[in-house]
């Protein structure tokens, strides 16, 4: 493609945005389809000869995006959000404009730079204290995996990438019963081994895993022989919101000189707010917290940020040099050098700072908190009113904008089966989108409110969505 030709086309792509964007409130949420119904519509294989832009565009416009989950609408509550403000979008632009490898300081100087400057803003915003340094993982789950694996190596004295781990005692790894599948993959892939993932029940509103069995649990494994390795705590987690007490979980860890990894991938976001901080209350112990920007403050996916107290062990479980990747520049004591690589699982890595430091420039944290402090307070009054409607229960409670629901009228059928008929209804109603989970056996609505484009207008029309399919059921 010609340089002309490119600029062309980047500005209709850009034009095509600015519209998608403006009219996304009119789209369905979720496209009505049956599975290969897209896939009809591509061709079989690769043309030999290029095509025009013209043709390539046009099929994007009417075969793809008619086909798409609108993941930026203002009515999209299911799951949790995965925004893109536009800031964030115009740098990710310019980053794949430029398709910068950032996988070493010399690959990439300002990236590098720019993600240690970028991320210490964001351990300042978050109120962590000084001692916690910063990368950008890809995901939550590649961080938790780097966690995961940091453990494995520390309690086997770092012999494990070596040795392997036949021969070593078991490892032990102990969470809640809410924690994310991220935390069972990491086990699973670290070779550590799903049995060897202690799953402490959660107790109390906030469902968190009892400390006291926690204890109990670590001292078990140790006196049969096992070895424990580290603690995962959940602050926010995906089905219900479970949040572990994390001081008391890392009081557990320092008596037992255990690492502590806190999963906090959805709700880290709501934590530049000061008044939701004592969800994490201890957070300062921990030695590895993950969080989302790609989810709720809108850095679009994929932009997890990564908070170690000890980047050396990271390193020294994750870095190796062969010669095709030695550089001559080592930095100094006035500005150490870092090599991200070496501090995640992936060795290639996109210039990802670029679109946090846009955000936070153009928004502000003062921006990006009132949006938060909204939609808590939209979800807590979307939940008194659902409360309040003949017919309905709220299930768990809202955790800053997540709750769950049910409906309670049946026509002879069990309450978990009119509940799956009313988010079938309400999914295919178009003008929401929620999803479903079960807790405590009960099979339950989920809704959380995180969109950047969310109005309270948006979350009238959910309840209106909702009520009225209950209603035709
Ligand atoms: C979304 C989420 C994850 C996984 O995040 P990825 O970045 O997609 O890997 C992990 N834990 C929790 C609590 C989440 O909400």
């Amino acid at each position: 493609m010609d340089n002309e030709t490119f600029r062309h086309w980047s500005k209709v792509a850009a034009d095509w945005g600015a519209d998608y964007r403006k009219s996304l409130a009119d789209f369905p949420v979720r496209p009505d389809l049956v599975p290969g119904e897209i896939d009809a519509q591509l061709a079989r294989s690769a043309p030999e000869t290029g095509e025009a832009m013209e043709a390539i565009f046009e099929d994007f416009k009417t075969r793809i995006v008619p086909g798409m989950t609108h993941w930026q609408h203002p009515r999209f509550f299911a799951y949790f959000p995965s925004n893109s403000a536009p800031v964030a979008v115009i740098a990710d632009y310019l980053v794949t404009a430029m398709a910068s490898q950032c996988m070493l300081w010399q690959t990439a100087p300002a990236a590098t730079e720019l993600e240690t400057r970028v991320l210490d803003w964001m351990r300042q915003g978050l109120g962590l204290p000084d001692g916690f340094s910063g990368v950008i993982q890809d995901s939550a789950s590649s961080a938790t995996l780097a966690a995961v694996l940091v453990m494995r190596e520390r309690a086997l004295d770092w012999a494990g990438n070596k040795k392997g781990l036949s021969g070593a005692k078991p490892l032990r790894i102990y969470a809640s019963d809410q924690v994310h599948t991220s935390i069972d993959r990491a086990i699973w892939f670290a070779g550590i081994g799903e049995e060897n993932l202690v799953r402490v029940p959660s107790i109390g509103p906030l469902r968190s895993a009892d400390p006291t069995l926690l204890k109990r649990a670590i001292e078990k494994d140790l006196a049969d022989g096992f070895l424990p390795a580290g603690i995962i705590a959940s602050v926010g987690g995906t089905s219900v919101g479970g949040t572990d007490d994390v001081e008391a979980m890392c009081t557990v860890a320092q008596d037992h000189n255990l690492y502590v990894h806190v999963d906090a991938a959805w709700a880290g976001s709501a934590m530049i707010c000061p008044e939701y901080r004592h969800y994490w209350q201890g957070v300062e112990h921990a030695d590895s917290i993950v969080f989302n920007p790609h989810k709720w403050l809108g850095t679009q996916f994929d932009l997890s940020a990564h908070f170690v107290k000890d980047p050396a062990s990271l390193t020294k479980t994750l870095a190796i040099q062969p010669e095709y990747l030695k550089t001559q520049t080592d930095g100094d004591d006035r500005y150490p050098l870092i090599n991200y690589s070496e501090w995640s699982v992936p060795l290639g890595r996109r210039f990802r700072a670029l679109k946090l430091w846009f955000l936070l420039r153009f928004h502000g944290l003062e921006g990006l908190r009132q949006m938060i402090r909204n939609h808590v307070e939209w979800a807590e009054l979307l939940a008194e009113k659902i409360r309040a409607t003949d017919g309905f229960e709220i299930v768990t409670e809202p955790m800053l904008s997540l709750f769950t629901f049910r409906y309670l009228r049946t026509q002879g059928e069990s309450l978990d089966d009119v509940n799956l008929r009313l988010i079938n209804a309400i999914n295919k109603d178009g003008r929401t989108y929620l999803t479903q989970t079960k807790i405590d056996g009960k099979f339950v609505i989920r809704l959380q409110i995180g969109q950047f484009e969310t109005s309270p207008d948006d979350v009238q029309i959910a309840y209106d969505a909702i009520t009225e399919c209950a209603e035709r059921l």
